[in-house]
């Protein structure tokens, strides 16, 4: 909090925000349907802001007190948050669902609103079952742990098991030297790569099963998931490619041994009277209230921003693929928006503060984007590298391990040198992170 209050006040960002307001709607007003897709260019020109014949946003705006304004912008950069806001539960048939139980149910983001205080208190002393097993998931029952004990247990269902790390190293070598280098970079295939790093991923590729199994047998050995039966049925190389893992809660298995935590696998449960049945049981898991740590609707609040169905449609894309972001941040079709914060990676700040810088050079006429179609093609190309590594979880749009990458393709747009270290191996082996690219948004080199 601290850091982001330094940050606000050293960029002067206090004054721009209007506080207490929620947009509720957003209108392109301005070429028809027709002509926009009839473009070759971006907004018809190439440029941010579409050129003479440019269209506006209306943003309708609602106040604390539920009245509206409507604003007409110029440009518009949504960053609604990917993981906050809109809960996803999960749907269930007929009578089986929370209505059926006589407990509470809430989402994990209720919890988080309510303060450390009043939810310590909001848990102390009930029968708490939390669905999941990421990040919400394990601090919420590490919390309820805490303050019932193991006289009330706290359960945690568990659907899929996560590659869940005590730290950011393993066998003593920090994580930077296994998957954030350019050596690492070169174990696996990248969207628009040539020949010979195509050739290069295909023959190295054992080598990344090699580090992912390295890594395995050591969160194997410093975790008891063997034990407990929680070791995974994917590759360490999965969850990190589809930024698919969480920091344990300090001393977590601890409370699984002293039984204030219980973990309980199952692919699916409903609801009863009393708690939940887990699949393939008869007698419930008693319970006062069950938390669903079970993620948020991204796509949905991205889309339902939008007034008309067809920018609703063309925004998320279709559910066969990705969503469609050029660099990650422009919608091709969608004149005068970007997008920021929507394409996750392991680290957030870092990724969406170059982002930023990438867009305010675009915006400053700093560069231009190719054309709609070159733009699509790029999308395809990426689109095709998070299904072959994200797997199933493809509209998560990870770049968690191609971060230097796609930053490279960044830095290029805006005109800097990617290669960001001095000397050969430092480039090849030494981690990237954002101290890499300080200066990148001041001055060209
Ligand atoms: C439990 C948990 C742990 C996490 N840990 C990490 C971590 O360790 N590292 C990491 O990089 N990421 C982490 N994340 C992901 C985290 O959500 C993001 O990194 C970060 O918050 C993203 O910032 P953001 O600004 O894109 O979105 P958010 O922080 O979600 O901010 C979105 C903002 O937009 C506002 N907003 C949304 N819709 C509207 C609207 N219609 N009108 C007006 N305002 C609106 C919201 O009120 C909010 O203030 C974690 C997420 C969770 C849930």
């Amino acid at each position: 909090m601290e850091y982001l209050e330094a940050y606000a006040h050293r960029f002067d960002i206090i004054r721009h925000v209007r506080f207490g307001e929620k947009v509720v709607g957003l209108e392109y007003v301005g070429p028809d349907q027709e002509e926009m897709e009839a473009w070759d260019l971006w907004g018809g020109t190439g440029d941010g802001f579409a050129g003479a014949g440019r269209g506006v946003w209306h943003v309708t705006v609602e106040k604390e007190d539920g009245a509206k304004e409507e604003h007409v912008m110029d440009f518009v950069v949504l960053c609604l948050g990917r993981f906050s806001g809109l809960p996803k539960i999960p749907s269930f048939s007929e009578n089986k669902g929370p209505e059926a139980f006589n407990g509470k149910v809430i989402h994990s983001m209720d919890l988080a609103k309510m303060g450390s205080s009043v939810a310590a208190e909001y848990v102390k002393g009930k029968h708490i079952i939390v669905i999941g097993f990421l990040k919400s998931a394990l601090d919420v029952a590490a919390e309820c742990a805490d303050i019932n004990g193991a006289e009330l247990p706290c359960t945690m269902i568990v659907r899929t098991k996560r590659w869940n790390l005590p730290d950011f190293s393993a066998w003593g070598i920090s994580f930077g030297y296994y998957y954030f280098n350019r050596f690492s970079e070169l174990l696996f295939h990248k969207p628009g790569e040539g020949i010979m790093l195509s050739l290069l991923a295909t023959l190295l590729s054992p080598l990344r099963w090699v580090i992912s199994k390295f890594v395995e047998s050591y969160i194997k050995k410093i975790t008891p998931i063997k034990k407990y039966g929680m070791v995974p049925d994917h590759s360490f190389f999965q969850a990190m490619s589809s930024s698919l893992f969480a920091l344990l809660p300090e001393n977590f298995y601890d409370r699984v041994k002293n039984e204030s935590i219980i973990l309980k696998n199952s692919k699916s449960f409903e609801f009863c009277k009393d708690g939940i049945i887990l699949e393939g049981e008869s007698v419930p898991i008693k319970a006062d209230l069950v938390i669903f740590a079970t993620g948020f609707k991204g796509d949905e609040k991205l889309r339902t921003i939008f007034k008309s169905p067809s920018l609703q449609k063309i925004v998320t894309g279709s559910l066969e693929n990705t969503v469609p972001l050029y660099r990650e941040c422009i919608n091709p079709r969608i004149p005068q928006m970007a997008i920021i914060g929507y394409s996750e990676s392991l680290s957030n700040l870092y990724t969406s503060e170059i982002r930023a810088m990438w867009l305010t050079h675009l915006l400053d006429g700093g560069f231009q984007l190719p054309s709609i179609k070159l733009m699509e093609e790029d999308v395809k190309k990426w689109d095709k590298y998070m299904k072959e590594y994200s797997h199933e979880y493809y509209r998560r749009s990870s770049i968690g391990i191609i971060h230097i990458w796609y930053n490279d393709q960044l830095c290029k747009d805006m005109g800097y040198n990617p290669k960001r270290k001095k000397g050969f191996l430092s480039e090849l082996f030494m981690p990237y992170g954002p101290n890499d690219y300080i200066g990148l948004g001041s001055k060209k080199e």
